[in-house]
């Protein structure tokens, strides 16, 4: 027998968006139900057609989605929250995929106002699921057929096997939300196998031999719970259905009970070797005799060519211990994670795409290391070449940055002096009321601002052109801010396509792609930068428009910037050295920008860190180290300043009660969060004293057009006012105001300057 070769999952919004294109035009009501399927179907087929190309043996089906992989779990499995019930009867005729859109997105039609359900980040990645919903009676039957269908189409265009792929049960219950009190979701369980075995058994007669499962939960903390939840779960699927070949997946970390694991009644487990490498030893010895194992060693979460090399000890290893029959090798996760074609980049340095793979490189990484197992010498050779041209590049390697770094002292993340005198100077010097307003930085960002971007792009404008309309606009936003009182101005960020982009282009060792596209939610892409080398800060970034913008203003201007940990995030990063050096490159960039703009007069400056929380590692026992690293990184870039300067940060909606000590050791003069989605509850955390410097709770929800009104930003303000010191508070809307239109931002913001003025007559 030879080694299988296994695929997880591959990007499915097609090489140029075409899912996204054609699913917003039938959302929009421009094309029917047909384009939406054919364009989905083509997607499909030359998704297979490329793996089977690539010689994937097991070609995985229902890994392709209209939405979100999840999402379709819950409606194969039916969990349709009750009030969607409505959608489906008033279409009875081949709507599920109107159902599906309504819970994904919401339904205002037909006089109903049904909200979408909720979504929430994919473990540590930036695609983000929707949340299954469930209640204490909740009831599960087979309802949609798309992985029956998928299969038989997929069969069709193949002519072999495919394999389908499915959320695991308890991984499953583990994603959603119970939504009512008195019952544990796990508890579940028991009335969801069924459920499951009435699917397998349905795959089987279809003709299917590979079953994928994936439980990404095996690899989090758990309780003795949700383990037997897991020993359950698959004794069961085990003993209904012992004809299928079962494949377990895990991935983005090791195991969290490897004994546990290997010792579920499966045929194949997956594990990650690119995340956790260090599993490997332990999984080979304790796994029983005939489990196979799925050797995760392309990397599926990062665009870097894989070190054959690496690859190879990983798989060399596995077969001198458990034999080449129990051995497959794969991508570490779904390419879901990955831009689909690098050939299709051509304005890339070629020494650079030299050292990267985007998906259907990695599937052919995946053939190749097998035919270099078979003896395939010049394959190996090539791929040497190409790392070990990466490992001493100088369009990488920086000797005076990496020296830099080496020589961070503490001192270097510590303000001169502690926040309680800093705070002192500030106030005798910037003498603001009680209940300071600001806004977070951005300003609507118009079709027009946009317009000037794409011209200066094409060259339809010249820079001098482009500039003067910037200045236009942001001298426009600076009257408009004075007129209505506001306290702390911001230029409003006209100038900036993209928080991360706009720093990423100006700074050295990053590169963008023309179409990097990765999925982030529903037909949301983003396009992350590449973090190829030492990162370093050529020139100054960003102190021509803040200086431009406190030119034209007695009042102070903050001045804006993101901080190194989210640019870290919201990028694809270096796998050649550890993230936390990366970091530190960027901090120093940043510090070094942060001191320019004190120069140049700005006050008040702030640094951006809402992707903080993010970047925590999945499992709790890694946690302290992140923060170590990510909080001293925020501070070395803020740190280089006079006590006179005032540091703000900035964090959008995320619970902080369990770090709440690591963000006060940021040690920002001002911090402004996202709060009022959640009346101020979040603000808790900062209660008692846990937090000791000035916060602007955010007093209104950003996400909508909504206009809030004087008084309830007033009782927002009282709220917070009685859960920390007046003196330390902050009156400022939750984010920035990119997406807003002018109409809605201008009465909001009216609105809201009235109700520090209120607050102030009050205190
Ligand atoms: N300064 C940024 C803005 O206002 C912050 C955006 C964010 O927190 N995501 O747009
Ligand atoms: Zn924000």
């Amino acid at each position: 027998m030879r080694m299988l070769k296994n695929n997880l999952g591959y990007p499915r919004v097609g090489a140029h968006r075409e899912l996204k294109k054609a699913s917003e035009q039938y959302w929009q009501g421009k094309t029917g139900r047909q384009e939406l399927f054919a364009a989905a179907r083509k997607i499909r087929e030359e998704n297979w057609k490329l793996q089977q190309e690539a010689g994937i043996d097991l070609i995985p089906c229902n890994d392709f989605s209209f939405y979100d992989q999840v999402l379709d779990t819950s409606l194969m499995l039916g969990v349709i929250p009750q009030r969607y019930t409505d959608v489906l009867a008033k279409n009875s005729q081949n709507s599920e995929i109107d159902l599906y859109f309504a819970m994904a997105r919401g339904y205002q039609k037909d006089g109903l106002d049904i909200t979408a359900m909720e979504m929430t980040k994919w473990f540590d990645t930036n695609y983000h699921y929707i949340v299954p919903e469930f209640t204490a009676d909740q009831q599960f039957r087979l309802f949609s057929d798309k992985v029956f269908e998928e299969f038989n189409l997929a069969k069709q265009i193949t002519g072999s096997t495919p394999k389908p792929v499915l959320i695991g049960p308890v991984s499953y219950l583990l994603l959603g939300k119970e939504k009512e009190a008195g019952f544990d979701k796990i508890d579940l369980i028991k009335k969801l196998v069924p459920v499951y075995v009435e699917i397998l058994t349905k795959l089987k007669a279809q003709g299917a031999v590979w079953v994928q499962l994936d439980e990404p939960f095996l690899v989090m903390d758990l309780t003795q719970k949700e383990k037997d939840a897991f020993t359950y779960a698959y004794k069961e699927i085990n003993k209904q259905c012992p004809e299928i070949k079962t494949l377990l997946t895990t991935y983005f970390e090791n195991l969290n009970d490897i004994s546990l694991t290997v010792n579920l009644p499966v045929n194949a487990l997956h594990i990650d070797l690119v995340r956790a490498p260090e599993q490997l030893n332990d999984v080979l010895v304790q796994s029983p005799e005939k489990l196979i194992l799925s050797l995760g060693v392309v990397d599926g979460r990062n665009i870097w060519k894989n070190d054959y090399i690496r690859s190879l000890g990983h798989i060399k290893k596995a077969i001198a211990v458990v034999g080449k029959d129990r051995v497959m090798i794969a991508p570490s996760c779904s390419l879901l994670h990955t831009p689909f074609d690098l050939d299709l980049e051509t304005t890339i340095n070629p020494e650079i795409k030299n050292w990267m793979a985007f998906a259907k490189q990695k599937l052919n990484e995946v053939n190749e290391l097998d035919k270099i197992l078979r003896d395939d010498n010049e394959l190996l050779h090539n791929n040497l070449k190409a790392i070990s041209s990466r490992n001493l590049s100088k369009l990488i390697h920086k000797q005076e940055i990496k020296k830099r770094v080496e020589a961070i002292t503490e001192a270097d993340a510590n303000r001169a002096s502690q926040f309680i005198a800093r705070q002192k100077i500030q106030q005798d010097n910037f003498k603001l009321p009680l209940f300071p307003t600001t806004t977070i930085g951005s300003f609507p960002q118009t079709d027009d601002i946009r317009q000037l971007r794409s011209r200066l792009k094409k060259g339809e404008l010249t820079t001098e052109q482009y500039d003067a309309e910037i200045e236009k606009a942001t001298i426009a936003a600076i009257r408009w801010q004075e007129e209505i009182g506001l306290d702390v101005l911001v230029h409003g960020e006209f100038e900036r396509n993209d928080m991360v982009e706009y720093f990423g282009e100006l700074l050295d060792g990053f590169l963008f792609t023309k179409n990097g596209w990765v999925q982030s939610y529903g037909s949301r892409c983003v396009k992350p930068p590449v973090i190829y080398g030492d990162v370093s800060r050529p020139n100054d970034m960003t102190v021509r428009w803040s200086s431009f913008a406190q030119a034209n203003t007695e009042k102070l201007m903050k001045g804006m910037l993101t901080g190194p940990v989210t640019i870290l995030q919201w990028s694809f990063v270096r796998d050649d050295q550890p993230r936390a050096e990366t970091t530190n490159q960027i901090a120093l960039a940043i510090r070094d920008e942060v001191v320019a703009l004190e120069q140049a007069g700005i006050k008040v400056i702030q640094i951006d860190e809402p992707a903080i929380r993010e970047g925590l590692p999945l499992r709790k026992a890694d946690w302290a180290a992140y923060l170590d690293w990510a909080v001293k990184a925020f501070r070395i870039s803020a740190s280089g300043v006079k006590d006179e300067t005032q540091i703000h940060t900035h964090m959008c909606y995320s619970e902080f009660n369990d770090i709440i000590e690591h963000i006060a050791q940021m040690d920002a003069d001002v911090i402004t969060i996202e709060t009022s989605r959640s009346q101020m509850e979040l603000l808790e955390a900062f209660s008692d004293f846990k937090y000791p410097a000035e916060i602007g709770p955010g007093v209104y929800d950003i996400h909508s057009p909504r206009v809030p009104t004087v008084e309830e930003m007033v009782s927002l303000l009282e709220k917070a006012a009685a859960i920390l010191p007046v003196e330390n508070l902050w009156v400022n809307p939750d984010c920035g105001l990119k997406t807003r239109k002018w109409p809605e931002t201008q009465t909001a913001l009216e609105n809201m300057v009235k109700a520090a003025k209120a607050a102030r007559e009050v205190f």
